[in-house]
């Protein structure tokens, strides 16, 4: 079987497959108020049996759990979503339909939206509802607080509910038939570092609790109950990957560095507090791109000056004074706010996107720059602008940053001077004009994902055309070059926050190039570390220029790929 692999590893164990009986629903009726008695009694179990199951989360599963159940607290919380509950009660309907029918509109509407994380936030949903409608009807769930062995979690969907209450230390794997990479079982899989792969689909006709399972969190590849050989031979793959894992967590205690010892900055990627853990674990030099548009689109609502203070503040202070980069708001393309509401555009991608629909709504740019001079005073900030494809664009940006700092000292607010301010170059006009550009901030950061999107009119998440969508494509990596030239000409670092700064066939070329700063997700920090330390600075000099010069994007590639393995 095949699924999507969204934690790496390889692993092989039994399975304990949940349980998802359908629903007996009863038509019985007793009264208003005594369904609605019901319902509350329930909503009361199940609140406060969260909180419980939150506290126990942050002591065995960690914080990233210990938030998603939280978020479950506040919907239990949530009177726009009780309401219509109490008010089905009214008109006649029991209190476990009630439930299931009210709690379905909401579920529908967030699966219909099309940013896949929100869509994944529907799987909270039918969590609680789940638990309500449970209590209601007094069903139990399995419990898995106490398991005798290491077992793989099997379901259709893992709710958190029983993630968080389950022996993690006994937790080998973990496999879901729903799900995409956003899900909170991948995010939990990735947070607990164990092995996982969801979006199975037909997995749970073809399991049973007790199988024997090997599967990679990598490729996504599923075996059940597979032949002696074929565990041995998985066997023999896993003391390889344990090895290799053992030889790389070395590498976290170390600043990245090249054989002739050069220093690398090395920095992650985060979308909010909770991936900074991982970031730092791996020993970063910082946070090299804090997408500060997830915390739009885990609400309801758009976050307030507060909400972002909160998370910016967290970010800045965990990390001490090692420098944290935030990206201003890049809603548009591929991710919607509902809260905005924005029309649907023909090319979201070549729309209203990032800094163009912070000029069309001033007033929600200006609450997120207010918060960030806010964080500014708890550690070393830095703030960047996406999606900046004109002088204008910046200028005005910047004339948005100092009318904000005008209104925080009128109000005896304090924020930190000499904040730098810095542009993402992910459109070819600004690589073309990028000593301009260099003229006017304090430092670039190169998104590949766009850039290449850009440069090569590829759609980056569009699966018919995604053969021509390549970074190692030449006339990619002369946009890199530009930018790179157009940064020092003037003085200022030029850093990379994009995929291809994670890549560690990319890395040569970007020494070669002399690129200052590497921004990646986690997962890739110490597996770049170590490609560093397997390179020299001059070597990569002299393949960087042969390169620049071929001509397709599979022969620059194959090209790297040797200088890579010859070096391993
Ligand atoms: C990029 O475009 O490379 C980038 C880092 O931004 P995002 O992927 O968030 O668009
Ligand atoms: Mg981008």
């Amino acid at each position: 079987m095949h699924g999507q692999g969204v934690s790496k590893g390889l692993c092989y164990a039994k399975v304990h497959v949940l349980e998802d009986k359908p629903i007996q629903f009863p038509t019985e009726y007793a009264s208003a108020q005594a369904e609605e008695k019901k319902f509350r009694d329930a909503l009361a179990d199940v609140l406060s049996e969260t909180e419980e199951m939150k506290e126990r989360a942050l002591c065995t599963v960690g914080k990233e759990a210990a938030e998603i159940l939280d978020a479950h607290c506040s919907l239990l919380k949530d009177e726009g979503m009780l309401d219509p509950i109490s008010e089905s009660i009214q008109d006649g309907t029991n209190a476990a339909q009630s439930v299931e029918n009210a709690m379905n509109t909401f579920i529908e509407m967030f699966e219909g939206m099309e940013n896949e994380y929100m869509a994944q936030r529907a799987l909270d949903l039918k969590d609680i509802k789940d638990r309500l409608i449970r209590r209601i009807l007094h069903i139990k769930k399995d419990d898995l607080s106490n398991l005798s062995e290491m077992m793989i979690l099997a379901g259709e969907d893992i709710a958190p509910s029983i993630t968080a209450g389950m022996d993690t230390e006994h937790l080998a794997g973990m496999l879901m038939e729903l799900g995409g990479v956003t899900s909170h079982t991948a995010i939990l899989a990735r947070t607990l570092d164990v092995p996982a792969v969801v979006g199975a689909s037909g997995l749970m006709n073809e399991i049973k609790t007790g199988d024997m399972i090997a599967f990679d969190g990598e490729t996504g590849e599923i075996m059940i109950n597979p032949t002696s050989e074929e565990v041995k031979q998985f066997q023999e793959s896993m003391k390889k990957q344990k090895e290799e894992k053992e030889k790389l967590k070395l590498f976290s205690m170390r600043r990245a560095e090249t054989k002739d010892h050069q220093q690398l900055n090395v920095c992650g990627n985060i979308g909010g507090t909770d991936d900074l853990k991982k970031v730092m674990e791996y020993g970063a030099d910082g946070v090299g791109l804090f997408r500060s548009e997830f915390l739009f689109l885990v609400s309801a609502s758009l976050p307030t000056e507060e909400q972002q203070l909160a998370a910016y503040k967290t970010v800045l202070e965990e990390i001490k004074d090692k420098p944290v980069i935030v990206r201003t708001l890049d809603i548009g393309g591929d991710k919607e706010v509902k809260a905005l509401g924005l029309k649907k555009e023909e090319n979201p991608f070549l729309g209203l996107r990032a800094i163009r629909l912070c000029q069309a709504k001033p007033e929600v740019f200006h609450t997120q720059l207010r918060a960030l001079l806010r964080a500014s005073v708890y550690g070393n900030l830095q703030i960047m602008f996406p999606m900046i494809s004109s002088l204008q664009e910046l200028r005005w940006a910047k004339e948005q940053l100092e009318y904000c700092k005008k209104q925080l000292e009128e109000e005896q607010i304090p924020y930190k001077q000499n904040i730098k301010v810095g542009i993402m170059i992910e459109i070819p006009a600004t690589a073309v004009m990028a000593r301009q550009f260099a003229a006017e901030c304090d430092f670039f950061s190169i998104g590949t994902n766009d850039l290449t999107q850009y440069t090569l009119a590829v759609d980056r998440g569009n699966d018919d055309v995604a053969g021509l969508y390549s970074y190692f494509h030449p006339a990619v990596l002369r946009m890199i070059e530009m930018a790179i030239e157009g940064a020092h000409a003037q003085g200022i670092p030029c850093g990379m926050c994009g995929e291809a700064a994670g890549n560690a066939y990319m890395l040569p070329i970007l020494i070669g190039l002399g690129l200052d700063e590497y921004s990646m997700t986690a997962s890739s920090i110490l597996e770049l570390k170590q490609a560093a330390s397997r390179i020299d600075t001059a070597e990569c000099k002299e393949l960087a220029a042969r390169v620049m010069r071929l001509g397709t994007w599979d022969e620059v590639r194959t090209e790297l790929e040797k200088f890579v393995a010859e070096r391993n």
